[in-house]
């Protein structure tokens, strides 16, 4: 790990500003309080199976490729962002693909990606910590909704992105206001989320070419776009500053290991939000074991073995990967039980707690720039 200062333009200017501003900076460019995480709050109503209104229920049917519900959701994403957090970027990666099951027919995948980032920033010069899940559903069984899999990450991003809003507005305008205008890994931090379209195979195994098309779509266009020259980053790909993909969250009892030895660092920061969650009592589930269970895994224990995700097209190409998915696998996985009803609420709620503070703590705290290890 690499220890970088802040810059010191932020000592002098305190005095400048108004005790009010002073509290906010203090929250803002700290660990997150103990207060604070006492305020990571979010509306049970939004993650109500039955509220149409909400996040989530609206994405709990189905949302085959090429189907009027992949429509449907896909509008209410884009009701959600334009509404709520209308200066955010929204864009789509468009692709056509043909499938095992469904003939010559071209099925159209379509990820969403939403961003924010510091408004000084030019193309090419912001890093984004990135946030991903899948919204697509699975072909068969015919009704399947895929609850876990995954529109309740799909919600829980949605969520994270409208409650850091407000936190990155403000210190954007403070930054601005004092006139720093970027230029260092720190300062030019945004956030993304990957809302990914064709993730299930369609046929009844999962092989290399039916499974992931939207990921492959977007990670192969991603390369070979160039930003700029003289750019702090020369692609997509590289202004990725971790890809943290979420997947078949919202069962009880989840055992999320770590992965990845180079990104064990960024799991152990989460393992410990998610502790220091649990010690101050904000938490719903009370479960002996943590979620993320493996904060204390050495070296030696990380193999190369992995679960087969979207993110393997950005892995391939060098972007490094958090991978938030239990190991077993839910009992509902890929089954008709994986629908609203058999979520577990407060385990659906203490994820979306975790995964919000973890964020927050990113977008805050870099003055720790991992340098990347060797596995
Ligand atoms: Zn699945």
């Amino acid at each position: 790990m690499m220890q970088q200062s802040r810059p010191s333009s932020r000592g002098h200017l305190l005095s400048l500003l108004a005790l009010q501003l002073l509290f906010a900076l203090t929250i803002a460019y700290q660990t997150l309080s103990d207060d604070f995480l006492r305020n990571l709050t979010l509306a049970e109503s939004d993650f109500d199976i039955h509220n149409q209104e909400g996040l989530l229920a609206p994405i709990l049917i189905p949302r085959v490729p090429g189907t009027p519900g992949q429509a449907k959701t896909q509008q209410h994403f884009v009701n959600f962002f334009r509404k709520e957090l209308p200066d955010w970027t929204l864009l789509w990666q468009n692709s056509t693909g043909t499938t095992p099951v469904t003939g010559s027919r071209q099925i159209p995948f379509s990820n969403l990606i939403v961003r924010k980032e510091p408004p000084w920033t030019k193309p090419g010069q912001a890093n984004y910590l990135t946030l991903v899940a899948h919204y697509d559903s699975k072909f068969k069984p015919d009704n399947f909704i895929g609850a876990i899999d995954s529109a309740v990450p799909c919600a829980i991003l949605m969520h994270i992105a409208r409650f850091v809003d407000k936190y990155m507005k403000q210190m954007h305008e403070e930054m601005v206001a004092l006139g720093e205008l970027g230029g260092t890994v720190p300062m030019d931090m945004g956030l993304q989320i990957l809302l990914l379209d064709g993730e299930e195979a369609f046929g009844s195994s999962w092989t290399s070419t039916d499974s992931l098309y939207g990921s492959r779509a977007l990670a192969e266009e991603w390369e070979h776009t160039m930003n700029p020259a003289l750019s702090s980053y020369r692609d997509p790909l590289s202004q990725i500053s971790l890809f943290v993909l979420l997947d078949l969250l919202g069962s009880a009892n989840p055992r999320i290991p770590s992965y990845f030895l180079p990104t064990h660092w960024a799991y152990k920061n989460m393992a410990s939000v998610e502790d220091r969650m649990r010690k101050l009592d904000l938490l719903e589930t009370k479960t002996k074991r943590p979620f993320l269970y493996e904060a204390g895994k050495v070296p030696d224990q990380f193999n190369p073995s992995f679960v087969g995700d979207d993110h393997e097209p950005f892995m391939k190409r060098g972007v490094p990967i958090l991978h938030l998915i239990p190991s077993s696998f839910p009992d509902v996985w890929h089954t008709l039980q994986d629908d609203g009803e058999h979520l577990d609420m407060p385990t659906v709620r203490d994820w979306c707690k975790i995964v919000t503070a973890f964020t927050l703590e990113w977008l805050d705290m870099m003055e720790i720039v991992p340098e990347p290890e060797q596995s």
